[in-house]
C-alpha cells in the first residue's frame, strides 16, 4: 500500500450546547481526511494545546497507514504518559487515522474491524427526576420510545437530601447525604419494580459517592431489584474493595469511566472483579487501546459498556457504535439525545431506533463536521459546582 502522508492536523474546541467538545481533523496527501474525538470538557484548551503544539509537529509527514506505530509514538513521545489531557489528544488523532483507513478501504469502521457481532446494540438512557411521579413520566416516555434499559436516578448524583444538616457557614459546593441517598434509592427501586414489574431493566450510577463498607451494604440491598448493572459504586482508588464486595453479592458491577492508565484496569480485569467495563474511549487514548482492552475483557468474561455521556462529540458516539456492533463482548450502549446546535454542526449522527443502535453504513466513522460553522460556537469554561461535592460536614469527596 502506498503511504498516506499526513499533511495537516487541525483541532476545534467548541461549545455548541451545554458541554465543551474537542474535535481533531487529520488531513492527508490523498485528499482523504479523518475526524476524531478528544473531548475533555473540563480542560478543552489543555487538550487542544497538546494537539496543536506537540502532536501536530510530530505527525506531519508520517504515514497515516501505520496507526499502531503512530499511537505508540504519541504515547511515549512525552515520556510521562497515560493522563487524561494527553490521552484525549492522542485519541483525537487515533480516531481520525482509523476514519481515514476505513474511508480508504471504502468500508464502515465496524467492517474494517472485522464485521458485525450482532444485528444491533441495545441502548439505555437516563431517567432523572426529583420525585417518583416525575420519574414515572420519563420512564413512560422512554418505554414508548422503545427503550428496555433505563438508568433511574432520583435527583442529582448522591440524591437530593431531604433534611440536610450542615454546620454554620457551609463551604460552597454540591451537598449530599450518603445515608439519605441509599435509603431513598432503595425505595425508588422498590417503587419502580412494583409499578413496572419486568417491563424494563433498571441501571443506576452511584458516581463513587459511598464509603467502601456502605457501598458493599448498598450493593447487597440492591439484589432483589435485579439491576442490569450498578455503576461506579466506588472511586477507582478504592477498587481493591471490590474483591470483598463480590464475595458478598451478585449485583452486577460496572466501572471504568475514570480510567486513563492500563495499570488502573489490569488487576481488576484479571481478577474478574467487575461485570461491565465502562472505559471512556477517548480518555484511554482512542480506538487502538480500546480494542486491546475489549479483547482482554472478553478473555476474562467481562462485557463492554463504553461510557457515552452528553460530553462526547458525535464522532465519539459513532466510534462507540462501530465498536459495539463489532465487539463480541459489547453489552449495551449509553445514549443521551444529541442537542440542537450539535445537530447543526455534525452530520449523520447515530441515534437509537426503538431501543437499539444499528450499524452505521457510511465509509469511515461516518460522521461529518462543519468547520466553518464551528467558529460560531467558541469554547467557554465555567467552574462546575457539581465537581465540588461535599458531605454534610463540609468534607469534599469524589464527584
Ligand atoms: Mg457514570
Amino acid at each position: 500500500m502506498t503511504p498516506t502522508i499526513i499533511t495537516n492536523v487541525k483541532s476545534y474546541a467548541i461549545k455548541p450546547d451545554r458541554h465543551n467538545l474537542l474535535v481533531v481533523k487529520v488531513e492527508t496527501n490523498k485528499g482523504v481526511s479523518g475526524l476524531g474525538c478528544g473531548t475533555f470538557q473540563f480542560r478543552p484548551l489543555a487538550v487542544q494545546t497538546v494537539v496543536e503544539e506537540y502532536l501536530k509537529p510530530l505527525l506531519i509527514g508520517r504515514d497515516a497507514n501505520q496507526i499502531e506505530d503512530i499511537w505508540q509514538v504519541m504515547n511515549v513521545n512525552s515520556y510521562w504518559r497515560n493522563g487524561p489531557v494527553t490521552n484525549n489528544a492522542i485519541s483525537g488523532v487515533d480516531m481520525a487515522l482509523w476514519d481515514i483507513k476505513a474511508k480508504l478501504a471504502d468500508m464502515p469502521l465496524y467492517q474494517l474491524l472485522g464485521g458485525k457481532a450482532r444485528t444491533a446494540i441495545p441502548a439505555y438512557t437516563h431517567a432523572v427526576a426529583d420525585n417518583l411521579d416525575d420519574l414515572y413520566k420519563k420512564i413512560d416516555q422512554f418505554l414508548d420510545e422503545g427503550y428496555r434499559h433505563i438508568r433511574c436516578q432520583l435527583g442529582f448524583y448522591g440524591g437530593n437530601p431531604s433534611n440536610l444538616q450542615t454546620p454554620e457557614q457551609p463551604l460552597e459546593g454540591s451537598y449530599f447525604d450518603p445515608d439519605d441517598y441509599t435509603e431513598t434509592t432503595l425505595k425508588m427501586f422498590a417503587a419502580i419494580q412494583e409499578k413496572y414489574g419486568h417491563q424494563f431493566k433498571m441501571l443506576h450510577d452511584v458516581h463513587e459517592r459511598l464509603q467502601p463498607n456502605h457501598a458493599i451494604r448498598f450493593a447487597k440491598a440492591c439484589e432483589p431489584f435485579n439491576l442490569f448493572f450498578l455503576e461506579d459504586i466506588l472511586p477507582p482508588n478504592q477498587n481493591e474493595w471490590l474483591a470483598q464486595l463480590r464475595s458478598q453479592t451478585t449485583t452486577p458491577i460496572a466501572t471504568g469511566e475514570l480510567f486513563n492508565n492500563p495499570m488502573e484496569w489490569k488487576e481488576l480485569v484479571r481478577n474478574r472483579q467487575i461485570d461491565y467495563m465502562r472505559a471512556h474511549v477517548s480518555q484511554i487514548g482512542g480506538i487502538t487501546p480500546a480494542l486491546k482492552l475489549a479483547h482482554f475483557c472478553e478473555a476474562m468474561g467481562i462485557r463492554i459498556a463504553w461510557h457515552t455521556p452528553s460530553d462526547i462529540s458525535p464522532v465519539g458516539l459513532a466510534v462507540n457504535t462501530h465498536l459495539n456492533i463489532h465487539l463480541h463482548n459489547a453489552a449495551i450502549q449509553e445514549n443521551i439525545d444529541v442537542p440542537e446546535n450539535t445537530q447543526k454542526l455534525f452530520g449523520h449522527i447515530p441515534a437509537p431506533k426503538k431501543g437499539f443502535f444499528y450499524p452505521i453504513e457510511r465509509p469511515g466513522i461516518g460522521v461529518t463536521f462543519n468547520e466553518e460553522l464551528a467558529e460560531e460556537f467558541p469554547v467557554v469554561y465555567r467552574p462546575h459546582e457539581w465537581t465540588q461535592s461535599r458531605i454534610p460536614d463540609g468534607t469534599i469527596v469524589t464527584p
